[in-house]
């Protein structure tokens, strides 16, 4: 009996893995993506004039605690050892970041104790808020309105273009506070950046035999029928030709600079004050330590509503966007042999282990019952 045919639409990490995973089974694939390049907003690009690692469309710190996801990633390419440790600048001083004792001991020009800073912050903390709601109910329940306003107030409006009374307390929720000096951005049992870039992985992901690629290339409904299944990560409301609307995202601009030596000796510094443009500013070499360059590349990032011909980069997510994304749920389950993966597939902020999860998970379920594949 012959194979089944594929076609996977879209060559980031959920399309690669999907890839990987049913050419391993003997699927003949068909990879498409709209860009000249795999690996989505992961792509990592050396920079002809300084050498430089670059994060194109901005920094990507792989971290995960599935032992599985971390497993499966090393196989790909050597992880060197990297800990995002993230400053923030407000006011015109450095502080650390996320929110620990370093931070609040800098801030309240204090030296306080764990025990200590824990009891202090309660007496900011509003305990009035019992089930915190929005973003800046949550930020006050638990650090009160001064490091709130520091911190968090500007750099969300400027990332959000909205006020944190508008969004929801989960987006907080994603920064730990810690009474202790671990400034460690992220809690996850691994971490780590691929020696040779994202998109090495991505190539190595899709260099495998019966793999076509065809890259600068979109998919398009009137090509499904040309295959047994159909993986689809593109945007979901382009795929029903924006029936319902365009599903709100932001998107950002990196404005590039490149420069003699260290520029500002981290790989990441926020700025929280809303009085500047910017929300942070990235410099390139830092995400690879073991490297050495002379020359150095910066990016000056701002976030802005995305419009149709920008990228898009994080799902908005709000009443209305889930009322319009359940509609589009509705019309992709009465697709027959597509099914709806990845970031933009399922209108959902996704860090790079979970999408890797997902598309092991989804690539499971094909294998096992590849008729019975549902669309979401
Ligand atoms: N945030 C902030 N100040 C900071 C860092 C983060 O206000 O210095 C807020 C901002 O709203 C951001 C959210 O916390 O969207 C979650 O932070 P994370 O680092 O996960 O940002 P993202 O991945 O969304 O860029």
């Amino acid at each position: 009996m012959p194979k089944k045919k594929i076609a996977i639409a879209g060559a980031g990490f959920s399309g690669a893995v999907i890839t990987h995973q049913l050419s391993q089974a003997g699927y003949e694939i068909d990879v498409f993506d709209t860009r000249g390049h795999v690996a989505g907003n992961c792509h990592t690009e050396r920079d002809a004039d300084t050498g430089v690692m670059v994060h194109v469309y901005g920094p990507h710190i792989f971290h995960t605690s599935n032992e599985e996801v971390w497993r499966y990633v090393n196989e790909f390419d050597e992880f060197m050892p990297y800990i995002n440790r993230v400053k923030a600048n407000v006011g015109g001083k450095i502080y650390s970041m996320p929110i620990n004792l370093h931070t609040i001991n800098q801030f309240f020009g204090k030296a306080l104790s764990p025990k200590e800073a824990a009891a202090f912050v309660t007496t900011l903390a509003d305990e009035s808020i019992a089930d915190p709601q929005t973003f800046e109910e949550q930020a006050l329940r638990f650090v009160g309105r001064d490091l709130y306003e520091a911190f968090f107030r500007g750099y969300t409006r400027k990332q959000w273009g909205m006020d944190p009374t508008e969004l929801p307390a989960s987006i907080l929720k994603r920064l730990p506070l810690r009474f202790n000096y671990d400034d460690n951005y992220y809690n996850s049992r691994h971490q780590g950046i691929p020696k040779n870039g994202y998109t090495h992985i991505v190539e190595k992901m899709l260099d495998m035999p019966g793999v076509k690629l065809h890259l600068s290339t979109p998919f398009t409904r009137e090509m499904v029928p040309s295959y047994d299944h159909v993986f689809y990560s593109g945007p979901i409301d382009k795929w029903f030709d924006f029936a319902d609307g365009r599903l709100a995202y932001r998107t950002l601009d990196f404005e590039a600079h490149t420069d003699n030596g260290d520029f500002q000796g981290n790989a990441v510094i926020n700025y929280c004050d809303e009085s500047v443009p910017w929300t942070r500013i990235s410099e390139h070499k830092h995400f690879a330590p073991w490297e050495s360059h002379e020359k150095t590349v910066i990016f000056r990032e701002r976030s802005r509503v995305c419009g149709e011909d920008d990228i898009p980069y994080y799902p908005i997510r709000l009443v209305a966007e889930m009322k319009q994304l359940a509609s589009y749920v509705d019309l992709a389950r009465q697709e027959q042999s597509v099914t709806f993966v990845g970031r933009l597939g399922t209108y959902r902020y996704l860090d790079m282990h979970v999408t890797i999860a997902e598309a092991l998970d989804v690539s499971r379920r094909f294998l096992a019952d590849p008729d019975g594949m549902p669309a979401f």
